[in-house]
């Protein structure tokens, strides 16, 4: 872990709490730094100075530039484990996700190009049908991520990529987990609708 300092910033810590809190549904000043939460985060490893207890320090720091741009809020998977480790019940994975929004409506680029690709793709391939087709879901986001590589001139890592895919896609089917299969629902309007709601409230 990389020794950060984290600087108070009495000017928007009252604003930034209250945006964090009201968006994502959390009591953010009930943490009182025990870190449980840290100690049962499978990506902590791998984010930095931000684990799960920081990333709530940073918000009540008021610390808005860090608090959006770190890895824990493109690299946290939703397993809720801090949440169900929270004595006061504070769920880091709506706080990552509230924290993705509000950095995507600050119009920063993502810090992980993949996971945003990943979560776009999911969700329109999800909202269009009500159920995920996978050709259509891992076709739409392999296409992204290798236009963004080819933007960056990154032809090597698309034909890496490709093989990849391929001897994974071969895998599957010899596996017979392959669905070519077309899937819908009859509820997807209700989907939509939810979602809609969820975008509106947040
Ligand atoms: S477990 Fe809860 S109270 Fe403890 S540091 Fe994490 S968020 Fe704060
Ligand atoms: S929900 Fe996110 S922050 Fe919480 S333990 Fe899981 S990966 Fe870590």
């Amino acid at each position: 872990m990389t020794d950060t300092v984290l600087e108070y910033e009495p000017e928007s810590a009252g604003a930034l709490v209250k945006e964090v809190a009201r968006r994502s549904g959390q009591n953010l000043s009930a943490c009182y730094q025990c870190r449980r939460c840290a100690a049962g985060c499978p990506v902590a490893e791998e984010t930095g100075y931000v684990t799960p207890d920081r990333l709530v320090r940073l918000i009540l720091l008021g610390d808005r530039e860090k608090a959006l741009v770190n890895e824990l809020v493109w690299r946290c998977v939703s397993c809720y484990t801090c949440g169900t480790r929270c004595p006061n019940e504070i769920q880091t994975a709506r706080i990552t996700e509230t924290l993705k929004k509000m950095s995507k409506e600050a119009r920063r680029p993502p810090l992980r190009h993949k996971v945003a690709h990943f979560h776009h793709s999911f969700m329109k391939a999800g909202l269009r049908w009500g159920r995920i087709n996978e050709i259509e879901f891992m076709g739409a986001y392999e296409l992204k991520n290798a236009l963004k590589d080819l933007a960056r001139l990154r032809f090597k890592a698309v034909y890496d990529e490709m093989v990849y895919q391929a001897k994974f896609g071969l895998a599957m089917m010899k596996l017979r987990r392959m669905h070519y299969g077309f899937l819908s629902t009859k509820g997807r309007d209700e989907i939509k609708r939810l979602a809609k709601k969820g975008r509106n409230r947040a």
